[in-house]
């Protein structure tokens, strides 16, 4: 896959000086947010950590994503309490809200420069959209967290967004954005430093399991391991446990850089720099960056095969909503695939003989990463509270077999049909 527009603005990971051993307490499968972080967060407490990237870091959804840093769960946290009881689902609650503030914190203390800026609009295309806004906003005010403001009509969207796509939002002062790659390799390096062997071009081929586990390596000598995490989510090959890869359906979904854009341009369409996703399913989402650049998302295909010209779509999605964008020049397009599971909720857990997996970010890992590599490095060093609680959370498989892409892709196609139709 093409790399990032992200990449232009960070070196690469300099090679380890140091030789890796045969033998580890921790692997870590994966050179994304969840790895990157877990690896941190354990080598920070003695452990030694090898970790195994199939390609370089931040080659999967973390380098390459749309870089909106959003507060909580996915869904709705019903989908998360109705399963639990309060104790646990009051936990579960807080984890998710520590994660933005996680983020924060690891910037401050590691130092890394990647373009944080809060504010955040969730836009409405419709009543249904802002109903539902409403009801988010009503259950989070119960559970304390009041940055939510309701935007009912045009004139108070008008000091954030100058747009006639939208009916209302709802504006959420501790979201935001980050580059996410200028972060990864800021935590990459973090990691190095506290001792962790970090390996690029390191595909892990196969798995013997047991007390010992056995890594087979692409071209490279095996490595033996106490404990194994699983953090390799929608781009994880074939070594994945089969419970994984029944709940996990991976979607692409891509992204278009224009160059930078006039402050006299943003101030015209996004005066308050919010960054914005619209809540279809196949969702437009976007944000000026550092650089005045628009960063625009959307698509959404379960078919495997990016078709169509994604470049023309997206302009096309992105001057629909601002049409004074419709000659912006556009300077890169990239895509990636996002993991998603049944209910939106991460699928999180552990086999008898240690190996750990998390997985579905359904498209918001930016901040929930950091929070699931530190949840699974906290269960192997014994405290497994917010883990076991996130494990218990029960998955529907997707349907299997070969009808599977077409089941998906004929889901989705519902989706998209619901969302045109404003119903
Ligand atoms: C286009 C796009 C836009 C998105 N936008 C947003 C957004 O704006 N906000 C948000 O919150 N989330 C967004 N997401 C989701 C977010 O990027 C992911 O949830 C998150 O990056 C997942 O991180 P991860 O570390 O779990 O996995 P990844 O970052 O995907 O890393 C997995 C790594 O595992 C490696 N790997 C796989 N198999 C092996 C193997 N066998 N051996 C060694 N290495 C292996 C891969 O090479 C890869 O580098 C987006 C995703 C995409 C693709």
């Amino acid at each position: 896959m093409l790399p990032s527009i992200y990449a232009d603005y960070v070196d690469a990971l300099p090679p380890s000086q140091r030789d890796r051993p045969d033998h580890c307490d921790v692997a870590i499968i994966g050179g994304g947010l969840t790895g990157v972080t877990a690896a941190l967060h354990l080598a920070e407490h003695g452990y030694e950590v090898v970790l195994l990237e199939a390609e370089t870091i931040g080659s999967g959804g973390s380098g390459r994503n749309g870089g909106h840093l959003c507060q909580g769960w996915p869904n709705d946290f019903h989908h998360i309490s109705n399963q639990l009881n309060a104790h646990d689902a009051d936990l579960a609650w807080q984890a998710g809200m520590a994660a933005v503030d996680m983020v924060v914190s690891r910037i401050s203390k590691h130092n890394i420069a990647c373009d944080l800026q809060f504010g955040y609009l969730h836009a409405a295309l419709h009543q249904r959209h802002m109903t539902e806004l409403l009801e988010m906003q009503d259950e989070w005010s119960r559970r304390g967290y009041n940055q939510l403001t309701a935007l009912t009509d045009h004139a108070s969207l008008a000091p954030h967004i100058n747009s006639q796509s939208y009916c209302g939002g709802l504006y959420d002062s501790g979201s935001g954005q980050i580059q996410p790659l200028k972060y990864l390799m800021g935590l990459a390096l973090a990691a190095r430093t506290a001792g962790v062997h970090i390996l690029e071009h390191s595909r892990v081929i196969k798995i013997d399991r047991g007390a010992k586990k056995t890594l087979h390596l692409y071209n490279a000598p095996q490595l033996t391991a106490n404990r194994v995490l699983l953090c390799g989510n929608a781009y994880l090959t074939d070594i994945g446990l089969p419970t994984m890869s029944r709940r996990l359906a991976q979607v692409t979904s891509s992204v278009l850089a224009t160059i930078p854009l006039s402050d006299n341009m943003i101030q015209h369409i996004l005066p308050s720099r919010a960054t914005v996703a619209d809540c279809n399913t196949a969702l437009n989402y976007y944000r000026i960056d550092a650089d005045n650049r628009m960063i625009f998302g959307g698509r959404a295909s379960y078919t495997n095969v990016n078709l169509g010209n994604v470049e023309a779509d997206l302009r096309r999605r992105m001057a629909a909503v601002f049409p004074v964008l419709a000659d912006a020049e556009t300077d890169r397009v990239w895509s990636g695939r996002i993991g998603i599971t049944v209910n939106r909720i991460p699928h999180f857990g552990r086999t008898d003989d240690d190996i750990y997996f998390v997985q579905g970010f359904s498209g918001h890992g930016v901040a929930l990463t950091g929070l699931a590599g530190t949840m699974l490095a906290d269960a192997i060093m014994g405290d497994a509270e917010q883990f076991d609680v996130m494990q218990s959370l029960r998955h529907m498989p997707f349907p299997g077999g070969i009808l599977r892409t077409p089941a998906l892709a004929i889901g989705m196609a519902w989706y998209k049909l619901r969302d045109r139709l404003k119903l």
